[in-house]
């Protein structure tokens, strides 16, 4: 009697533990606190999950202990070792993952009832093919999008003729199926269950191929909360409040920053996995017309532009990761306050690889939460800015997307860098953004050019600052 209880009461702080942990991590000052929170809400789950009746019996403590050694050391190295330009990549694998363990969880109980050691109902056997599939999709799904955002797999070579039309035969197929199966119960065989599962694994790679460029941002938060309903839908097949409540959680929150994401790229989530949209694959460069020259900018003039300036904002991009340059772009603005100069920074939802890449990545170095301004206020203070440094970014400034109804881009919303006064971009080359176009942004009349690694460059515009 114990026993049940105490469980219930480790799921219960593990329960709360993930929900405050949530609250916590919606702002960049108490984010750290509240990841470390749903972590330790993580631990006491497991242990409740350990001292479980069920497991007790079973007695396989030896298998448990050894796979959450295994899992943990994979889990713990990964994360210490990551770059955190691949920060994307991991959160991919590792939504895949969760993805994998609720497919391998259904497979399991599916198995037991087609050999006729556990019986189903109707709604159990429907619930646990739906966790077959759903696990399935975001598992190979997830893993393409790690593929996609290390540039080992271009879109070009998944991206089939008439691709829009083969996923749509496939959906139809797989639903097909997940119905016979759920209804026919017994009589459909084993194997049949084993065709569902390979027709969903190649689904999940099927539905993500079209999907590039710009649009990544959106399909990886879609797959996070596939696995989050994945999970919950898991938990429904054991009957496990924990699983259920932690599904649920990350299902809402991805399915909530979905929705947020298509607001902030202007599109419809339909528009989004039938679009294939600015999935050009990168890798072209800016180049102007003949009569187009970009600028180019010395340390000096921009350090000056900088130092006598009323009011400066910085724009940072993918490139703030690459370089890792956030903790001297804090040193810079430190010297420019000092020196009475307003600094903001413009951040667009969807600049760098994931989502809240460059809050991440700026509330690391300790800027100030209150200096970051979202895509509307930013737009509206841009007007009144006299210089902008945009530090390795580049399709979130694109131009193109208002006024190039050709471009792969036209219609997301991008910060309009070109009202404020002086512009300023550091990045190495002419090479092209994320989404592979080219930006007309650098060769505009306001615009110079300063080439080289972008913490570089803030170094070497530090010290000049400091020599003023
Ligand atoms: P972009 O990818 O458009 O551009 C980044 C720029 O940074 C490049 O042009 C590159 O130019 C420059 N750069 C790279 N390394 C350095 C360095 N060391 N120093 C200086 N510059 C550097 O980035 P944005 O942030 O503007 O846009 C993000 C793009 O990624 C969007 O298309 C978005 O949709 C997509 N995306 C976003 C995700 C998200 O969740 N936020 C997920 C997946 C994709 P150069 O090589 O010349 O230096």
């Amino acid at each position: 009697m114990l026993l049940p209880s105490l469980v219930k009461f480790f799921y219960l702080v593990g329960a709360v533990a993930f929900v405050w942990g949530l609250r916590l991590l919606s702002s960049p000052d108490s984010a750290r606190r509240g990841n470390i929170l749903a972590g330790i809400g993580m631990g006491v789950a497991i242990l409740g999950a350990m001292i479980e009746p069920i497991v007790n019996a079973s007695n396989n403590y030896l298998w448990i202990i050894v796979g959450l050694l295994i899992g943990g050391v994979v889990g713990w190295l990964s994360a210490k070792k990551i770059q955190m330009t691949a920060m994307p990549q991991m959160v991919s694998v590792f939504n895949g993952l969760g993805g994998a363990c609720a497919t391998v969880l259904a497979a399991a109980e599916l198995t037991k009832f087609y050999e006729n050691v556990s019986p189903m109902t109707t709604g159990e056997l429907g619930i646990a093919v739906f966790t077959l599939l759903i696990g399935a999709v975001s598992f190979t799904g997830s893993m393409l999008a790690y593929g996609k955002l290390d540039g080992i797999v271009k879109d070009k070579n998944v991206i089939l003729p008439r691709h829009g039309i083969i996923n749509l035969i496939l959906l139809i197929i797989v639903v097909v199926l997940f119905v016979w199966l759920t209804i026919e119960g017994h009589t459909a065989s084993i194997w049949l269950a084993g065709l569902f599962l390979l027709l969903s694994l190649i689904y999940g790679v099927s539905f993500v191929a079209p999907i590039g460029g710009a649009d990544m941002p959106v399909v990886i938060s879609l797959l996070n909360s596939f696995t989050g309903i994945g999970a919950a839908a898991a938990g429904l097949i054991y009957g496990n409040q924990i699983m259920l409540v932690g599904g649920i959680l990350v299902g809402a929150a991805g399915t909530i920053l979905t929705v947020l994401m298509c607001e902030a790229m202007n599109r419809s989530l339909l528009n989004v996995i039938i679009g294939g949209f600015g999935s050009t694959g990168g890798g072209g460069a800016s180049t102007g017309t003949d009569d187009q020259v970009a600028k180019v900018a010395t340390v000096n003039d921009v350090a000056i532009q900088m130092f006598y300036a009323n009011s400066v904002m910085f724009v940072p991009g993918y490139g703030l990761a690459v370089a890792q340059a956030q903790k001297t772009v804090k040193e810079l603005d430190d010297l420019l306050e000092a020196n009475g100069v307003d600094v903001k920074y413009a951040i667009h939802p969807v600049a760098g690889r994931m989502p809240g890449h460059m809050n991440v990545l700026l509330a690391e170095a300790d800027v100030p939460y209150p200096k970051l301004l979202d895509l509307d206020d930013a737009n509206s203070a841009l007007k009144d800015t006299d210089t902008v440094i945009i530090v390795g970014a580049n399709d979130v400034v694109n131009p193109a997307a208002l006024d190039d109804p050709s471009s792969p881009i036209y219609g997301m919303p991008v910060l309009e860098v070109w009202n404020a006064k002086n512009i300023i971009v550091l990045k190495r080359s002419m090479s092209a953004g994320y989404a592979g176009i080219q930006n007309p942004l650098f060769f505009h009349d306001k615009t110079k050019m300063l080439f080289g690694d972008a913490k570089d460059s803030i170094q070497k515009l530090v010290q000049e600052v400091k020599n003023m």
